[in-house]
């Protein structure tokens, strides 16, 4: 399986936020968020060819039994299905991190889907070269609710306040669970976490969506392997 990394950290998002994991993050996304905080699995790809037995045994050996598969967008990925029917079957508690832009058939515990906003949209990134193919993918209604037939979470990135429109009319169209939806700000640096939570911690009172911090940034800073 192509790899960028694996790690043992704090969860630091979503309704996990907290919980010692072991990350096992792929290389490659379908996606090409303008603010994409892992650029190294999306604009620009790197990683190694990973034996999916190296990889149950990285998991395995923490104290932890919880396991993020993350990326990149892990359901492109094509070993998947294998790889999370063997963490489960290794006892592994497991969370897909995915983007909600494409279906397989995978085992979890927890599908946390992020579904990309009009915010996400890279207009003038690369001369806007993805933009077009971006904004055709980054909303797929079927896909989401198949794979909200997993227990999930719904954890939408924010950068505006106007944001929380667009979400609402997803909520509404998936008919989404609303204690299972999440606002996160959007920012990989403390100051911009701050300036933008305070505002998002206003949304979530006004519409009963939790808040959702991003705690590995504030313990770590924006680093690989945390
Ligand atoms: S879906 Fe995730 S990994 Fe892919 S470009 Fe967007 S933020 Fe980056």
């Amino acid at each position: 399986m192509y790899l960028a990394e694996m790690f043992y950290s704090i969860q630091g998002e979503g309704m996990l936020a907290g919980v010692p994991s072991v990350f096992i993050r792929t290389s490659g996304c379908n996606l090409r968020c303008t603010w994409c905080d892992t650029p190294y699995t999306s604009w620009n790809p790197e990683g190694t060819e990973t034996p999916l037995a190296e990889i149950v045994a990285f998991a395995t050996r923490h104290p932890s039994r919880h396991t993020v598969v993350t990326g990149g967008e892990p359901m492109i990925a094509p070993e998947i299905t294998e790889l999370t029917r063997q963490l489960q079957a290794a006892g592994q508690h497991l969370t897909i991190e995915t983007a909600g832009t494409v279906w397989a058939d995978a085992a979890c515990s927890l599908m946390s889907i992020s579904p990309k906003l009009a915010n996400s949209t890279p207009s003038e990134r690369d001369g806007g070269r993805w933009a077009a193919m971006h904004e055709r993918i980054r909303f797929q209604p079927g896909v989401l609710m198949r794979l909200m037939e997993h227990p999930y979470q719904l954890k939408f990135v924010v950068s505006r306040p106007e944001d929380l429109d667009e979400i609402t009319s997803i909520v509404d169209q998936l008919h989404a669970d609303r204690g299972r939806v999440l606002l996160m700000p959007e920012g990989t640096d403390q100051a911009t976490l701050n300036e933008r939570g305070a505002w998002t911690a206003e949304l979530c009172k006004k519409t009963g969506f939790r808040f959702a911090p991003r705690i590995h940034v504030a313990l770590y800073g924006n680093r690989r392997g945390t």
